[in-house]
């Protein structure tokens, strides 16, 4: 259990995606007695007639000949014939290789599950079929059986009874601890994902409670993956206020130039006349900025670690001449310079800059602007 659930969680940490489908499993009615066969759809066409099934079907039922007495919990007795037991699962032509004799008859025994359990999964050997609603009842011992007896089209077909609607928030908890037993990675995933998203109500199923005393270590594991899923989910809220917040970065950088080049609505270069009708702005950071740059104008504090508008103001405008790929033809105010400044200030406060300006360009690698490169580059 152990070391299935470890590879499991070492799979899930890398943040797997949503599961592929499960091969097509094209099924088709047999009406008569309400069986399912199981088609699988690379052949295309159900080339096993009626008449064969219900002839495989006989021979279970009835017996006829059979060679192998199987024993099932609560003195139960199956009758079977070892040439399709051992051709249908190579762990039950192990056994029937040290089975005890008993006249031309071998015994072997099958317990733990119950009797039409394993009815229905000795049935399916023959035939290949179930019946809808005895599937619905069994899938859990039959999942074990397939699995153990290495059975692997049941196997697939209790997996995809269980991920289309035998799982409820009541049985998720042991399907999940069967999973990992029977080595069924996707319904594991399956399962654990549905724990992590209703574990207010899981954690209070009988299922849970078992599983908190059977395999404490597995419930703590369980516990640490979802706090780990917390913190990704905050990891990611970050990161996207993060990128959002260089983005805005970067289209004030790009409103700026406009600003100081074009002009808007009250503020343009001194030799350009704003055209009072122009056509609505594109830039969105413009109507700040415009406020923050009319206010740089005219207070009276205008010095670097003055009033908080002008501070920002200044950094806006370092920020501006470290991204401003031509200071000799830009209008920005004192980018030039700040340029010089720049080359002559300390390296401590020049790596800040460096990742500011890095993680700017980053947060905008599309449709860059072809004012900006990084001085850095
Ligand atoms: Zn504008
Ligand atoms: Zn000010
Ligand atoms: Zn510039």
């Amino acid at each position: 259990m152990d070391s299935s659930y470890d590879r499991y969680v070492l799979v899930a940490k890398k943040e797997i995606p949503v599961p592929p489908p499960l091969p097509c499993l094209a099924t088709v009615s047999c009406h008569q007695k309400g069986f399912v066969k199981n088609i699988p759809s690379v052949r295309g066409h159900c080339c096993v007639s009626t008449a064969a099934r219900d002839l495989w079907e006989c021979l279970f039922n009835e017996g006829y000949r059979a060679d192998v007495v199987i024993n099932t919990d609560n003195s139960g007795v199956l009758y079977a014939h070892a040439s399709i037991l051992g051709m249908a699962s190579p762990v039950i032509k192990g056994m029937l290789r040290k089975a005890k004799k008993h006249g031309h008859q071998r015994l072997i025994s099958i317990h733990g599950v119950p009797h039409d359990a394993v009815r229905i999964f000795i049935r399916f050997l023959y035939s290949s079929c179930y019946k809808k609603e005895e599937m619905e009842e069994f899938v859990l011992p039959l999942l074990v059986l397939s699995h153990v007896y290495m059975v692997p089209q049941l196997k697939q077909l209790c997996e995809w009874q269980l991920e289309r609607g035998s799982l409820t928030t009541d049985n998720v908890v042991d399907v999940f601890q069967l999973a990992l037993l029977c080595d069924a990675p996707r319904l594991s995933l399956i399962c654990h994902r549905m724990i992590l998203k209703n574990f207010k109500v899981i954690s209070t199923t009988d299922g849970w409670s078992a599983m908190k005393q059977s395999h404490p270590k597995l419930e703590s594991e369980i516990l640490l993956s979802m706090i780990d899923e917390e913190n990704s989910k905050k990891e990611r809220i970050r990161e996207l206020e993060e990128k959002k917040m260089y983005l805005q970065l970067y289209e004030a950088m790009e409103a700026l130039v406009h600003i100081c080049r074009d002009g808007c609505k009250t503020i343009g270069p001194h030799d350009k006349d704003l055209n009072e009708d122009q056509a609505p702005c594109n830039f969105a950071a413009c109507r700040g900025l415009e406020l923050l740059v009319r206010h740089f104008a005219s207070c009276k504090l205008r010095v670097p670690g003055g009033c908080v508008h002008c501070k920002r103001t200044w950094q806006l405008l370092e920020l501006h001449s470290r991204l401003c790929s031509d200071s000799e033809v830009c209008r920005v105010p004192l980018c030039r310079n700040l340029k010089d400044k720049i080359k002559k200030q300390g390296k401590k406060d020049e790596i800040r800059w460096r990742i500011l300006v890095k993680n700017i360009l980053r947060a905008k690698t599309i449709g860059r602007s072809p004012f900006f490169v990084s001085i850095y580059d």
